[in-house]
């Protein structure tokens, strides 16, 4: 068993940047990651540019240079990457925390390759682990994906997109210039509110002349090997198709979280519990950080807002560290 004062699950941007504070007071402290460094940017779109401009991803003001106002992927990645490394981050990556329990000293933290007995913990495990699912008939096809990298397997292919967010909208954007031919299924009567301004008019172009097709209050019920069926409008209308890409959104991990002993909010939205002065959740000595904040409100926090979070924590544990 290895002994820390704080341990910290997930190398996103805020796990780093949590990492960061830990340093700066010396605290003997690691952060575990399941995946590769920032895995969730890593599993983000190859061609992604954020929306967010670079200053506004720097964290503890280490100046984040971007070629462009908005970084790309592989930018953002080289960024953390380098803060990581200039700083001597103790990261563990591939190893996977499974359980948080309360002893009279603090935690023990299991991993899949170690156990540690910790003073404080912080959750910054972020959402993008785990997709909503459409839970129809045929999802389990292996033509269906809930994750897009890049258009090039879908050239020339009948591509049914579902969603009409910003993960959505690229993708179908991409795929139709990559000589895919797609529909986009989407639930609501129009493009999502939240999609990129810059991005919108160029979707709703592409839809209103016909090179992208879009069924509006419509849903896939059931997917077959080489058709889908849609119920638009009442009636059921059956496309031809060779792949879905389902981009409906990503979860907590609750479970994760619930066996800890955390509580959350009953209003559907399952945020978690946590005093917002302190980011202390309702079992005293775990903190949260970044996104995993909003629950199923996954667009409430983001990189620019909840980068804070390390701040907020670590001020807290600094006058609580026994
Ligand atoms: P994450 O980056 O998700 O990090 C969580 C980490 O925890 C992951 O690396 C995960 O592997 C790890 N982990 C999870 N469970 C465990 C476990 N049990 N044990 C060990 N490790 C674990 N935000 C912006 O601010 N600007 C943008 O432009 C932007 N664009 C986005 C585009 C897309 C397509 C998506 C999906 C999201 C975007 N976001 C953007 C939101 C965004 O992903 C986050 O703001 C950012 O990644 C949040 O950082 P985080 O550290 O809170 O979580």
């Amino acid at each position: 068993t290895e002994h820390k004062d704080v341990i910290i699950i997930g190398a996103g941007p805020i796990g780093i940047a949590c990492a960061l504070e830990c340093k700066k007071r010396n605290w003997n402290y690691t952060v575990i990651e399941k995946g590769a460094l920032t895995n969730s940017l890593f599993n983000y779109p190859i061609n992604m540019t954020f929306f967010s401009t670079s200053e506004k991803l720097e964290i503890d003001d280490i100046p984040f240079i971007s070629n462009n106002p908005k970084p790309t992927r592989s930018e953002a990645l080289e960024y953390y990457r380098r803060v990581t490394t200039s700083n001597q981050l103790h990261i563990n990556l591939f190893e996977e925390v499974q359980t948080i329990k309360k002893t009279s000293k603090g935690f023990t933290v299991n991993s899949d390759k170690r156990n540690y007995q910790t003073k404080k913990v912080i959750i910054a495990t972020g959402f993008y682990d785990i997709p909503n699912l459409l839970n129809i008939p045929g999802e389990s096809l292996p033509k269906v994906r809930h994750y897009y990298k890049e258009a090039h397997p879908y050239t020339l292919q009948n591509i049914a997109i579902v969603g009409a967010s910003n993960s959505s909208v690229d993708a179908a954007l991409e795929i139709y210039r990559k000589g895919g031919n797609v529909t986009m299924i989407i639930r609501g009567e129009a493009i999502g509110e939240r999609v990129k301004y810059w991005v919108r008019p160029d979707i709703i172009n592409r839809i209103k002349e016909g090179s992208i097709n879009a069924y509006f209050n419509a849903e896939i019920t059931e997917i077959k090997p080489s058709e889908i069926i849609v119920k638009t409008s009442g009636n059921e209308i059956t496309i031809p198709n060779d792949f879905v890409i389902a981009l409906t959104g990503y979860r907590p991990n609750f479970q994760f979280l619930e066996k800890a002993g955390l509580e959350f909010s009953q209003d559907g939205k399952q945020i978690p519990v946590y005093n917002s002065d302190t980011m202390e959740s309702n079992v005293e000595g775990i903190y949260l950080a970044g996104v995993i904040c909003g629950g199923l409100e996954t667009h409430k926090w983001f990189i620019e807002n909840s980068r804070i979070h390390a701040k907020i924590i670590s001020d807290h544990i600094e006058n609580n560290l026994i």
